[in-house]
């Protein structure tokens, strides 16, 4: 299936549910195809317009998911609106819960290496079922990363989970994914999390949008990151308004 997008900023969202997302990446995954999926938010939105070349790596992706409410009300605001939130924890949460049940082969890379092992030990209990093909920190020299996608195309996995925060996670994952005809996403501080490292914001956080505040909270060093987001609404605004004018 083919999803219609939502243009952000020259970033084509797709406008699809998260059901539906999973939906296509398990039809995807059983018919062996190479996905690369980019679960965006406003600051890689922001990353991406001051740096041509990060610009059109996310732009090879096959899918491009709306990760925060920044881009759901973005879309919105320009007359397009995506349905909803599509985070790359939620969509790694989902295909583990998959290779769980059909033992499947999955490919860890990222993070410290104490909390890689933290993240594994939690993939074992949570996710028995899962096949962990391999796994590697994420804290390598650029002439390193050869030799850790030879190992991730020795590993056969289905799935190749990337932690390295962006942009350097899309970057690895556009130059290695033809390595393994598997399913490739970014997934930020996903390990973090799963590993209980770091918390994720209550239900009740996410559902009335402030996430972004549980995670600022946390961690108060975000805050330089998190200016980054009255300059994103600036520019949809700005956008907003030139297109009504033409
Ligand atoms: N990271 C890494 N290698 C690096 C830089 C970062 O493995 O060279 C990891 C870092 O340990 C963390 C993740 O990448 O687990 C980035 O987390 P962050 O919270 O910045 O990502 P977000 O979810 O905000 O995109």
């Amino acid at each position: 299936m083919k999803f219609s997008t939502s243009n952000v900023l020259d970033i084509p969202f797709i406008k699809a549910t998260k059901k539906e997302v999973v939906t296509q990446l398990i039809t995807d995954h059983k018919a062996g195809q190479n996905r690369f999926i980019v679960t965006a938010n406003p600051e890689i939105v922001l990353a991406a317009r001051k740096d041509q070349t990060y610009m059109q790596t996310i732009k090879t992706a096959d899918y491009i998911t709306a990760d925060g409410i920044g881009i759901v009300k973005g879309t919105a605001l320009l007359g397009n609106p995506v349905p909803e939130r599509v985070t790359g924890f939620d969509l790694m949460c989902a295909l583990l819960h998959h290779a769980d049940l059909h033992h499947d082969r999955v490919f860890f890379l990222g993070t410290k290496p104490t909390i890689l092992q933290q993240t594994i030990i939690h993939v074992h209990h949570q996710y028995p079922g899962v096949i962990i093909a391999g796994s590697h920190d994420g804290y390598f020299t650029s002439s390193e990363a050869a030799k850790i996608a030879a190992q991730i195309k020795a590993a056969h996995p289905s799935f190749v989970f990337v932690a390295l925060g962006f942009p350097k996670q899309e970057m690895f994952i556009r130059q290695f994914r033809k390595q393994a005809p598997a399913l490739w996403m970014g997934v930020g501080g996903s390990f973090d999390v799963l590993a209980g490292a770091v918390h994720r914001a209550p239900q009740s956080w996410q559902e009335h949008h402030v996430e972004w505040l549980y995670r600022l909270l946390q961690d108060p060093r975000r805050i330089g990151r998190m200016m980054a987001l009255p300059h994103y609404l600036a520019l949809i605004l700005w956008r907003k308004f030139t297109s009504r004018q033409e």
